[in-house]
């Protein structure tokens, strides 16, 4: 007789239910909804980066666009990039040894806390909190120790959200290695001053911590983002701070700066010493990322340079990028306001989130869930709806009901407790073509009525 087939998966995979992203990239298609959950934009990628993937395609003789590349970066991707971050850091950054490409920036991330972070070390992160920081701080066996950001009541801009210095120093003690800075700021839209990022520096060095700055949208920023101008922003690198650089990994996107998220192109820019072991994970697990995206990337930014440095307004980078940006915005904005939405002002990214507390007709899903269990009470089972929180059942109701697809605020924290004291908002991903943006406005008057 054979034995049962009954494999029990590593302890360190965790919870395996499905991730936000998951859950919701079904439920749109399924419900056939407007998508404004995801953050990718859904309009034509800008041409001028296609054409160059489109020029290499069309060169199948080309080895250094189609077969392996050198493993830690094509030759021309990390020569370009260690100009523009030299140039934005105004350290000067070494193509060989400070730069490793990754698949996304996910990969990047996942990455440096494998490589720094040992059984019961604590790494910093600041809630609300892109998603996937805790998961991969437990892949390597680390404890993710968040610290919250808070919005006054009654504030409406994303930069009212603030850290607690005296908190999160609070929370270092001598098991902490490691902080993430996510800047601009996912989910909220929250630009980072030059003074909460000096603040975050001091600790790191008093503390003598090593800095991932999660900077993905750091192009998707306007100086006048703001509708009336009152108040000028700036994206600060972390890694441009004095002092800085020596203990950062800095991480970006080429998915998000070109719009073209689905190729799936990160970095980790760090010294040589602090990126050394994450080359040493990727030499052992993607070896190398593709080729043909890599120089199509590397063209796209040896083109963009002079235009971002000394013809700004014919940069992607400078202007175009963040100038669409920045109307869909405002457009996103009117159109949630007029549904009841109190919207919160982001800084910068394409990320807004909003309170659904006025929102009309809005089912009380607690309560309506116990009824349901109270009529069926000869089932032993809990609902298990019960337990989910406020905002995600929202959200569920408005993909199901009003075919409009967004995210929950709190599936960026990772307590009940916290989940359940910011239960009241969405986050709405504004960067979509106009056709999408009309659809969503169709569905969001409707809800005003
Ligand atoms: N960090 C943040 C804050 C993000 O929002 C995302 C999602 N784009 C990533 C990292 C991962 O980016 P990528 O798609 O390049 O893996
Ligand atoms: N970073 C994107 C967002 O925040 C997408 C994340 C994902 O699809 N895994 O929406």
């Amino acid at each position: 007789m054979s034995t049962p087939f009954n494999p029990v998966p590593a302890e360190r995979v965790g919870d395996q239910s499905a991730s936000i992203w998951t859950e919701f990239a079904a439920l749109a298609v399924e419900n056939k909804a407007v998508n404004l959950g995801q953050g990718f934009p859904d309009g034509s990628a800008p041409k001028f980066v296609t054409d160059i993937l489109k020029k290499i395609s069309e060169k199948p003789e080309m080895v250094d666009g189609h077969q392996y590349t050198r493993g830690y970066g094509h030759p021309k991707l990390v020569e370009t990039l260690a100009k523009w971050y030299s140039y934005l850091y105004e350290v000067a950054v070494n193509a060989s040894d400070d730069i490793l490409i990754t698949v996304g920036a996910y990969h990047a991330l996942y990455y440096a806390f494998l490589a720094w972070i040992n059984e019961g070390d604590e790494v910093i992160i600041i809630e609300p909190a892109f998603d996937c920081y805790g998961p991969q701080i437990k892949f390597a066996g680390g404890v993710p120790v968040p610290v919250l950001m808070k919005l006054p009541e009654g504030a409406d801009r994303a930069c009212d959200f603030k850290i607690d210095f005296v908190e999160l120093e609070a929370k270092i003690n001598t098991n902490t290695k490691m902080i993430v800075i996510n800047n601009p700021h996912n989910p909220t839209g929250k630009l980072f001053s030059y003074s909460e990022l000096q603040r975050t520096a001091d600790l790191a060095k008093k503390y003598n911590l090593i800095v991932v700055a999660d900077e993905v949208y750091e192009f998707h920023v306007e100086n006048t983002f703001n509708v009336q101008g009152v108040w000028k922003m700036e994206m600060v690198r972390f890694a441009s701070l004095p002092g800085m650089y020596e203990r950062t990994i800095s991480i970006g996107s080429a998915g998000k700066i070109f719009s073209v998220t689905g190729w799936k192109l990160g970095w980790a820019i760090a010294p040589k010493k602090l990126l050394a072991p994450l080359k040493a994970n990727h030499q052992n697990c993607a070896s190398s990322c593709s080729t043909p995206t890599q120089l199509a990337v590397a063209e796209a930014l040896e083109y963009e340079f002079p235009k971002y440095l000394f013809r700004p307004f014919k940069s992607y980078l400078a202007y175009k990028l963040p100038k669409e940006i920045c109307k869909k915005c405002r457009k996103m904005s009117v159109m949630l306001k007029k549904a009841n939405f109190t919207t919160i002002w982001p800084d910068a990214g394409f990320f807004m989130l909003a309170d659904y507390s006025n929102v009309k007709n809005v089912p009380n899903f607690k309560e309506s869930v116990q009824e349901e269990s109270q009529a069926e009470s000869d089932e032993p089972e809990p609902q298990i709806e019960v337990e989910d929180p406020a905002d995600l059942m929202f959200a569920r109701w408005l993909c199901r009901e009003k075919k409009i697809a967004v995210i929950p605020l709190t599936a960026f924290y990772s307590t009940n407790e916290d989940k359940n004291a910011n239960d009241k908002m969405i986050r709405v991903c504004f960067f979509k073509k106009e056709e999408t943006l009309n659809k969503a406005k169709k569905v969001l008057d409707k809800l005003s009525q």
